[in-house]
């Protein structure tokens, strides 16, 4: 968080424990910046920052209202993050307009954090808009969109609310947000951001997550096996598995616990006379379900995917930048010595390669299959590198 964004809170949070409710403090927020910039970890700053009880510091960091917010156990700070492609009026009264108007129980505030605000429409927007315009005294709510544009919202939500834009971070701020709790080096924690384009969530995986430091090292070695015979071939299909695994593991615990909730609200399971006429009527519910984890599902192999490209294009942009002998940070600050025997390709077989990778992303951006897109692209890359 940049320290424009951070005083705004901070200045904020005291006029509220002042209970000054002028000008700095407001009880609607809408929250936005480029992905990975770090919305979330401000809005529960903020929210931290709100039930603090250190009578000197406001969001101290110590206090056990802070450390709840934090570990998102506070009784009255709730975290929303639908995962609908467009969020439901069902979700916006259960889960925003009901809770924001209970009382605090454990803290002063009831703070309601809704993400991915931009996948509300004209109607969820709608449900939202009185609560929005007119919170209960005690509750604040605030809006995350991951966007750099505030137009992503519905407009009449914007309007009543107090906009902060967050700026995506540089990395010795990424770096400082990810060694706060003393579990990442210094070292890793600045790789980690610079190898994700200071991207807050995704730097945090790579530093600590050894399955996602494996797949970055594959997908960059592809760069090093292009000159040795199949062996890329070989390679790319490997990728395309684990990344593939990768993707389903994660999703398919949330689809359980989605899909378990949908029985139950159903009344599946439920034994008796007439349950299973009625039963007969809710499977086209089950089935809608289903549908949208499949798309999910889709969408998040080739995402992951994606990002393994973007790793690979960065690569070979280091690369590039070293045979221009341009004076820039590297992004695989890591990987320098390949980089460095890439670059020997020259600057127009580097744009080539660098070219190729884009294909690929593109062709599976519309429907190829994974590994055609990146066997393509390696036979490009070999060309481009006059590898024959
Ligand atoms: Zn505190």
């Amino acid at each position: 968080m940049g320290g424009q964004v951070a005083e705004q809170l901070r200045a904020a949070a005291l006029a509220a424990r002042r209970g000054d409710e002028g000008s700095a403090m407001t009880h609607a927020w809408l929250f936005t910046g480029p992905p990975g910039s770090g919305r979330s970890v401000a809005a529960l700053a903020f929210a931290a920052a709100l039930e603090c009880e250190d009578p000197d510091v406001v969001g101290c960091g110590r206090c056990p209202q802070c450390l709840a917010v934090k570990a998102r156990t506070h009784g009255d700070v709730l975290f929303i993050e639908p995962r609908e492609l467009v969020i439901s009026v069902k979700t916006v009264r259960e889960e925003v307009v009901f809770p924001a108007a209970m009382q605090p129980t454990v803290s002063r505030w009831r703070v309601v954090i809704l993400d991915n605000a931009d996948r509300l429409n004209e109607y969820s927007g709608n449900a939202l808009l009185k609560t929005f315009e007119e919170p209960p005294a005690h509750s604040v709510i605030i809006l995350c969109a991951p966007s750099a544009d505030p137009e992503d919202v519905i407009p009449t939500l914007v309007s009543r609310s107090r906009h902060l834009y967050i700026p995506l971070p540089r990395v010795d701020e990424v770096a400082a947000i990810l060694t706060r709790d003393g579990q990442i080096s210094e070292q890793a924690a600045r790789l980690a951001a610079s190898a994700t384009g200071n991207h807050v969530g995704r730097a945090r995986r790579l530093a600590t997550d050894k399955e996602a430091q494996q797949r970055r090292s594959s997908i960059l070695h592809l760069a090093e096996l292009v000159y040795h015979g199949d062996q890329a071939f070989i390679a790319v299909t490997d990728i395309v598995k684990k990344t593939t695994r990768a993707a389903e593991a994660q999703l398919t615990e949330e689809n359980e616990v989605e899909m378990e909730k949908l029985r139950t609200a159903l009344g599946m399971g439920a034994k008796g006379r007439g349950v299973q006429k009625a039963q007969r009527g809710v499977a086209g519910q089950l089935k809608g379900l289903e549908d949208l984890q499949k798309k999910r599902k889709t969408r998040a192999i080739r995402d992951a995917l994606d990002m393994s490209l973007v790793d690979l294009a960065g690569l070979y942009r280091d690369a590039l930048m070293l045979a221009t002998n341009a004076q820039v940070g590297l992004i695989h600050p890591d990987m320098q010595p390949l980089a460095q025997d890439l670059a020997k390709v020259g600057p127009r077989g580097l744009a080539a390669c660098i070219d190729a990778v884009m294909e690929a992303r593109h062709a599976i951006d519309v429907n190829v299959r994974p590994e055609a897109a990146m066997d393509a692209m390696v036979g490009r890359i070999r060309l481009a590198s006059g590898v024959s």
